[in-house]
């Protein structure tokens, strides 16, 4: 099976939309389009047709670009089963243990409730990549605007089950801001402060940060390497407040 080429595209103030495109089939599909106009250009310039829109929860920031790059392509628009209702453009519905492919790619969705109460992942098994909408990010994890500490731990768990090679892919550029965070949290952790170091330098010369990896997170991550949902529930509520 051909690599699935992955792009990442910035758009608004931080939020990275993922373009998705399998060679084989010449399937191309959108990760949490936030908008439309700047992810039709994306696939215009590269010759590639959105085939699929793929939502992982029902935030306007995540499905803002739904309709029209529906109205352009005809795509079809797959939704989390418990948010159908909260994005009207749906076409399909599913849930954890459901599969969707992309040409012969396949992603298992998982269930990641917590920053919203439907919320889903989208795991390439075969291809060590998950899309994770709003539940990890970049030595962070998501608030828990519809959930609790408890179902963000479980989802940290599950994430930490993956191979350290397994690519992150989140949708926010909230790294930077995380990091100054994690090392308040956890300051006897040199691999913290050498990722915090890079990521200043990074965000200096104006590159991304993210995709990451499940690797990179079990050594920095604060929210991943939480012993215990309390612990979790503690340093999210300090994050909340900084
Ligand atoms: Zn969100
Ligand atoms: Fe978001």
């Amino acid at each position: 099976m051909a690599q699935l080429d992955i792009v990442r595209i910035p758009v608004l103030s931080d939020n990275y939309v993922w373009l998705v495109h399998d060679p084989e089939s010449s399937e191309t599909m959108v990760v949490d389009p936030a908008v439309a106009d700047p992810v039709l250009a994306e696939a215009d310039a590269r010759g590639w047709t959105i085939t699929a829109i793929w939502n992982t929860h029902w935030h306007p920031d995540h499905t803002g670009g739904n309709a029209a790059i529906k109205a352009k392509t005809g795509c079809e628009i797959i939704v989390p089963a418990a948010e159908r209702e909260r994005i009207p453009s749906a076409d399909r519905s599913v849930a954890g243990g459901d599969h969707v492919q992309l040409g012969a790619h396949v992603a298992d969705v998982w269930d990641v409730p917590a920053h919203t109460a439907g919320h889903i992942a989208y795991h390439f098994a075969d291809d060590g990549a998950i899309f994770v909408g709003d539940t990890m990010f970049a030595m962070g994890c998501g608030r828990l605007f519809e959930g609790t500490a408890e179902q963000m731990f479980a989802n940290m768990q599950r994430l930490g089950t993956l191979d350290d090679a397994t690519r992150v892919y989140c949708a926010h550029e909230y790294t930077l801001s995380n990091a100054r965070f994690a090392v308040t949290v956890d300051p006897g952790n040199d691999a913290l402060a050498a990722r915090l170091a890079e990521v200043e330098a990074a965000r200096a010369a104006g590159e991304a940060t993210v995709p990451t990896t499940i690797g990179a997170e079990r050594a920095t991550n604060p929210f991943l390497r939480a012993p215990s949902a309390a612990e979790l529930g503690r340093i999210r509520a300090l994050k909340d407040a900084a």
